[in-house]
């Protein structure tokens, strides 16, 4: 059974990211003997307790499910983790040591109206009134660009691009320009005008 990342390998089982091998276990390197033993065993028992070709279970996740990408785009509640078995991350950032805190609202449109002294400042997410704060780079580069200052936590930030996408699920409808029968995440109610890959690739061209 092979897994992920191999190079020039055969005969392992349950390994990953190897190079050059034969006869590995779980990465740990066997005899030939031991191997063409042990592996005809462990298939066996794995059998009889319902875990061969199934997934991992998540009890042995090494990831919280709510710091995970699977929060993005399957989001559940706290109680829903939990019930579901999944680690539940209760982390939550220090807070800022700052000389003062305020709210986004109270910030300059203007980036020309913004002190250096921001930097000293944590500013309270105008969604979550999570703090957090701007660093020196980040604020160079915001008067580069004549660009406010965000208004909300950078976590916030990642859910509002998030939103943006469509949802995880495939419509059938017409193409728009040829007329042929296509799959994609625009619903057939949405106002945008969708051409199928070969219509969408000839107007770019
Ligand atoms: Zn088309």
């Amino acid at each position: 059974m092979k897994w992920s990342y191999f190079n020039n390998c055969s005969e392992v089982f349950g390994c990953a990211s190897l190079n050059n091998k034969k006869y590995c276990i779980l990465n740990r390197q066997y005899t030939k003997e031991e191997y063409e033993t042990l592996v005809p065993k462990i298939i066996e028992h794995m059998r009889k307790t319902g875990e061969w070709w199934e997934f991992f279970p998540i009890s042995i996740s090494p990831f919280w499910y709510n710091e995970s990408a699977a929060m993005d785009h399957y989001p559940l509640s706290k109680e829903k983790i939990l019930e579901s078995g999944f680690k539940l991350s209760t982390y939550e950032n220090p807070k800022p040591v700052v000389t003062k805190t305020i709210p986004a609202s109270k910030l300059p449109e203007d980036i020309r109206e913004i002190p250096d002294d921001i930097l000293n400042w944590a500013i309270e997410c105008e969604v979550t009134g999570r703090p957090f704060r701007i660093i020196k780079p980040e604020l160079e580069f915001y008067r580069k660009h004549s660009l406010p200052i965000p208004r909300r936590h950078p976590d916030q930030r990642h859910l509002d691009r998030i939103k943006l996408r469509n949802p995880r699920k495939l419509y059938s409808r017409d193409c728009d320009k040829c007329g042929k029968w296509m799959n994609t995440t625009y619903s057939i109610d949405r106002t945008e005008i969708i051409y199928c890959e070969q219509c969408y690739d000839k107007e770019l061209s």
